[in-house]
């Protein structure tokens, strides 16, 4: 690729929000603001999000998506909004002070960068190549195409042909298989064991903790799921305590019987097959603190 590509060009501009985070904390905020501002030009031709919007918009993504936090909403919204502009890839209309969310309802204005989004405008392929990268950088693929659905993207992009995913990191191709071996066959929280033709079916290798975020493609980090509980588990809405006891948030509501069969979940303690090796606990602290949504439900 020349210097002067256009599409490597706005990469490297980007590249920085797609670093993943050495200390092990998610930090999606940067990112989500880039991807609501790609959707926006998407949508309409122009990223520009008047303050007004993002304060609910943004604010719901972070709360949905990011982890949990006792921030609330506005000043939520208003890091990123503000800080931003430091990579060179966001503007405001008016010169505010960084995270004060007063002076930003005074009818501020954010968009990307003029160069930036011109190039962007000019290519709408750009688009999608852009919000892919930043999506897969940030989220396992069970989130990833939520979050486009989110942000007005179309989560068909993620089909889009292979991307580096994240420089320097490769997923091993043998541990989905062992891991399911490790577990039977069966979702560790439900025990559904499905097969087709003697292969396992709607069963995958979940990370406890994401491999976007340092997980390793280690056994202790690794639980066979069904793709149900799989989704639930990367979404928060499920979680596990130190004693491998299964733990439903609050937040998941359901009507039927059988969405609310997740309910029965909660108390049930994993039983590992021996010599099967149980997640580890730092992994499990992990997910406790960077992706479980909400309080568990009484038990
Ligand atoms: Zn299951």
């Amino acid at each position: 690729m020349s210097v002067r590509d256009p599409a490597a060009q706005v990469a490297d501009r980007l590249a920085a929000l797609r670093q993943h985070q050495q200390d092990g904390r998610r930090s999606p905020h940067k990112p989500l603001l880039v991807l609501l501002a790609l959707g926006r030009l998407a949508r309409t031709g122009e990223s520009s999000l008047p303050w007004d919007d993002a304060e609910q918009d943004l604010a719901d993504l972070i709360q949905e998506f990011g982890p949990p936090s006792k921030t609330g909403r506005a000043q939520s919204a208003a890091y990123p909004f503000t800080r931003l502009r430091s990579d060179g890839v966001w503007t405001l209309d008016r010169d505010v002070p960084m995270d004060n969310v007063g002076p930003l309802r005074q009818g501020v204005t954010g968009r990307l960068e003029a160069s930036l989004e011109a190039a962007l405008r000019a290519r709408p392929a750009l688009v999608d190549e852009v919000a892919r990268g930043l999506v897969e950088a940030h989220f396992p693929a069970t989130v990833a195409p939520d979050v486009l659905v989110a942000v007005g993207l179309d989560p068909e992009l993620l089909r889009g042909g292979t991307v580096e995913f994240i420089p320097g990191r490769r997923r091993s191709s043998s541990w989905p298989a062992q891991v399911l071996e490790a577990w039977d066959r069966q979702c560790a929280f439900c025990g559904f064991d499905g097969q087709v033709g003697g292969v396992p079916v709607g069963l995958e290798a979940a990370h406890i903790r994401w491999f976007t975020v340092d997980g390793p493609d280690h056994l202790d980090n690794g639980l066979a799921l069904c793709s149900l509980h799989h989704k639930l588990f990367d979404r928060g809405v499920l979680g596990l305590d130190d004693d491998l006891t299964v733990v439903v948030s609050q937040r998941f509501s359901a009507r039927t019987p059988h969405g609310r069969a997740v309910y029965d979940l909660h108390g049930q303690r994993l039983r590992p097959r021996p010599g099967t090796p149980a997640p580890a606990e730092r992994h499990l602290v992990w997910h406790r603190e960077q992706v479980f949504h909400g309080r568990p439900l009484a038990a």
